[in-house]
């Protein structure tokens, strides 16, 4: 009896595992079979500067064939990583995001999200991406990288060194989704990046939260202190705008400004008149006193 339970269990995980292991080969073949067709496409969500209302560019946004398991990057990039086609699939969304965005970018920036293997990549350090943009006539300083908070200060000391060797390049560097988990102020200081992306969840009903208000005002003397641009990101209505923009956050990304697009559209016309309305009135109350606790 008992063998009999046993083998019948053992038959069943070693389907079950037979089973995931043919899923597995699919999704990475058809992984392979999307970049050697060329299916990823790109599309441009555009940043905001909050104080003059201007354009001052777009972070690229990798989208997967549409109906297929990894049309989201949050699918696909895990994936990739898995399967070991990181880097080659990182190197064409680069070689396309830079090669179409000079149909609309005019002089102004490209957010590049980069991941944490491809940063620390020799290869990727020495030079191919400057090799990249001046084939296509993009000066460095037009490129900002984003690492995200997390893997930065993960691997701190040598995110540290690979961050200064890309400034010392030309480029820009961005913490990205910072604010979202266990941020470290003093980490994020050493690293000296240029800009500061807060994590949507802080942007999230700020025109309501005393605690959220809090912590974006912290961020912004702290990104003035130490000579960062905060960006909010993820806004997606008027009140977190006029909010985010009277407290002296320096640009903003989200629905509200503008959707990622092919074509890389600029800012929506509600938010700049949000903005140019702002002008003319002073700095908000604040809701109400933060109490912890108590
Ligand atoms: P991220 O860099 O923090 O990008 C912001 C994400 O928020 C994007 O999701 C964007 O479409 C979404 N978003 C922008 N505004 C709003 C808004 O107002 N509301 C809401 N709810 N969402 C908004 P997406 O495109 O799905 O990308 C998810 C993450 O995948 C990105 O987070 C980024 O970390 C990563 N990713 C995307 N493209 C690439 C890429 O080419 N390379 C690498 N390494 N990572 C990428
Ligand atoms: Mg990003
Ligand atoms: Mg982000
Ligand atoms: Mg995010």
């Amino acid at each position: 009896m008992e063998s009999l339970v046993y083998n019948a269990l053992k038959e069943a995980t070693a389907m079950a595992k037979g089973h995931s292991d043919a899923k597995w080969s699919r999704r990475v073949w058809e992984l392979k079979a999307a970049m050697s067709a060329e299916q990823f496409r790109v599309v441009y969500q555009p940043l905001l500067n909050l104080e003059k209302g201007e354009l001052i560019g777009y972070e690229a946004l990798c989208r997967g064939p549409a109906g297929s398991y990894f049309a989201s990057p949050s699918v696909l990039f895990p994936l990739a990583e898995k399967a070991g086609l990181l880097y080659p699939l990182e190197r064409q969304i680069r070689r396309k995001a830079v090669a179409e965005c000079g149909d609309f970018l005019q002089d102004q920036l490209l957010f590049l999200n980069i991941s944490p293997s491809v940063v620390k990549d020799p290869e990727f350090a020495q030079g191919n991406t400057r090799r990249l943009i001046a084939e296509y006539g993009l000066r460095p300083h037009n490129i900002v990288f984003e690492i995200t908070e997390r893997t930065a200060i993960h691997d701190f000391g040598s995110f540290r060194r690979t961050l200064q060797h890309y400034r010392k390049q030309g480029f820009q560097v961005a913490v990205d989704d910072a604010g979202a988990g266990y941020s470290s102020l003093q980490a994020i200081a050493e690293l000296q990046p240029d800009y500061i992306k807060i994590d949507m969840s802080l942007v999230r009903d700020i025109d309501a939260s005393p605690i959220k208000q809090a912590l974006m005002e912290t961020f912004v003397t702290f990104g003035r202190k130490i000579g960062a641009k905060i960006v909010a990101e993820g806004i997606e209505t008027e009140k977190e705008l006029r909010f985010l923009s009277q407290i002296g956050v320096d640009i903003g990304q989200g629905y509200f400004i503008g959707r990622p697009t092919p074509t890389g559209e600029g800012a929506s016309a509600e938010s700049i008149a949000v903005l140019a309305e702002k002008k003319t009135r002073g700095r908000p109350e604040p809701l109400h006193a933060v109490t912890i606790g108590g």
